[in-house]
């Protein structure tokens, strides 16, 4: 995709880097242009935004600082879950009936929104959409499967429950004491749906600038003007779309998060015996440990593992040595199989486990925090947030908007990463 140099601190190529649909053409800003929005960040949300508002007439510019996916939409596991990180029950005792339960529907059809997508602009992204299976390590974890499984029944989804056995014959390995698994998920090559969105949005008049950072924000008359260090647009409204790699353009956003990493791992293609022992019937999956395993297949047998990774960004193959005992312990069948790819990416966490959605002055917006569901719900979200602008009705967001809010001593995340981590260890393996 990019060079070297354009991936700071990322040396390691990803998997999905080596294997993606070619980007679409796109140049640095260079000059003074204008638009009705300016969207920073080339991810998921900026390009779900940036279709929607493009269908409906408007001009918009991105502007993101490296390569189209360079965030974590072209590095994330490609697993299209839906749902937030909070069961259902806990969203309307949160928010209520009428207002939870709307909440608890977007975030349920929100898988369905990638696959419309994938159809509907003819993304060529390995797009599979067999379910997601949720396993348990302990049965503590699998009541609260059970739990978790009966309230999107109630809710009219057809789950299904696993006991022992069934797991170990759907997930390929006898780790687990059972599971469930939700029909509505799947898997894409997430870096090639990020250029496929690219390119759809190229072709209905999205004006992509990549290699343009944003790193100037101020008002220009009633307008606003972003700067990038070759050049400006100045639009009526700004929408930050920068996640975990957010700065400080707009508010001190990265404040308001905590950003570690997730690592993954891919073996090299497996043998055919060995690949089919292995989540056979193309499901994707991610235990119920709080410090999860998610795993899935890629298009050419590749076994893809992903966890928790280091508060730093990875160097080379010996950072990774959890998740190679990881693989091994699950799958001790493709231990051998030799690991090819190695990378990782930060991810966007709130406290309240929801994604913030900020006005942060008029006509500038942000949206961040998918907590790790960022590839369905993004995608639910941008036609959303593309309606709120022209609209400025805030029913139109499926959230209530958040106050900005800096974690407090949030310059010890590292801290509270690596205590959180201890902590989650310590409840895995009791619960
Ligand atoms: C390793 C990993 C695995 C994951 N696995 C899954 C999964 O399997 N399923 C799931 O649902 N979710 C997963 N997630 C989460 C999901 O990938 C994210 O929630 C989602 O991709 C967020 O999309 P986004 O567009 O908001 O942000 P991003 O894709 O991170 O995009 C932000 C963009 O902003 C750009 N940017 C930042 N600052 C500037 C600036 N000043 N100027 C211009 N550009 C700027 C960045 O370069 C970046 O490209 C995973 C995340 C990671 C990191």
């Amino acid at each position: 995709m990019n060079s070297k140099s354009a991936h700071p601190r990322l040396p390691l190529p990803s998997l999905w880097e080596a294997t993606a649909a070619p980007a679409p053409v796109t140049e640095q800003l260079d000059g003074s242009s204008s638009a009705d929005i300016v969207i920073v960040g080339g991810g998921f949300l900026g390009l779900t935004t940036a279709l929607a508002l493009s269908e409906a007439g408007k001009s918009v510019t991105i502007l993101e600082q490296y390569e189209i996916g360079w965030g974590a939409s072209g590095r994330n596991g490609g697993q299209v879950i839906p749902g937030l990180k909070r069961d259902p029950d806990e969203v309307v005792a949160k928010f209520g009936e009428e207002l939870g339960e709307r909440l608890v529907a977007f975030a349920g059809q929100a898988p369905s929104v990638v696959f419309e997508n994938i159809a509907r602009y003819g993304i060529d992204c390995s797009s599979v959409r067999k379910g997601w299976i949720q396993p348990a390590h302990t049965s503590g974890s699998m009541a609260l499967l059970e739990n978790r499984a009966a309230q999107w029944q109630r809710r009219g989804v057809e789950v299904s429950l696993l006991d022992a056995a069934r797991t170990a014959e759907l997930v390929g390995t006898g780790t687990y004491c059972g599971g469930w698994i939700d029909p509505r998920a799947g898997g894409i090559q997430p870096l090639s749906y990020a250029r496929g969105l690219a390119r759809a949005a190229i072709a209905r008049g999205v004006r992509i600038f990549t290699q343009s950072p944003a790193t100037k924000l101020g008002r220009s008359g009633s307008s606003w003007c972003v700067s990038t260090p070759k050049g400006d647009v100045v639009a009526d409204q700004v929408l930050l779309c920068t996640n975990a790699y957010s700065g400080t353009l707009g508010a001190d956003l990265r404040r308001t998060i905590i950003t570690p990493n997730s690592f993954q791992i891919a073996t090299r293609p497996l043998d055919e015996g060995i690949r089919r022992s292995i989540l056979p019937q193309g499901h994707v999956a991610s235990d119920a440990r709080r410090l999860l395993l998610y795993y899935r297949l890629d298009d050419d047998g590749r076994l893809l593992v992903g966890g928790r990774g280091t508060f730093r960004d990875p160097e080379g193959a010996e950072h990774f040595g959890h998740l190679r005992r990881a693989l091994a312990l699950l799958f001790p069948q493709a231990a051998n199989a030799g690991i090819e790819y190695y990378w990782g990416g930060r991810v966007a966490i709130t406290l309240d486990d929801l994604p913030h959605v900020h006005r942060l002055d008029d006509g500038l917006i942000a949206v961040l925090g998918c907590n790790g569901r960022g590839v369905a719900l993004t995608s639910a979200l941008g036609p959303r947030i593309a309606a709120w602008l022209q609209t400025n009705d805030d029913d139109e967001i499926p959230f209530p908007l958040s106050t900005l809010r800096s974690i407090p001593f949030h310059q010890l995340q590292t801290f509270y990463v690596a205590g959180a981590s201890a902590w989650y260890r310590l409840r895995d393996w009791l619960t």
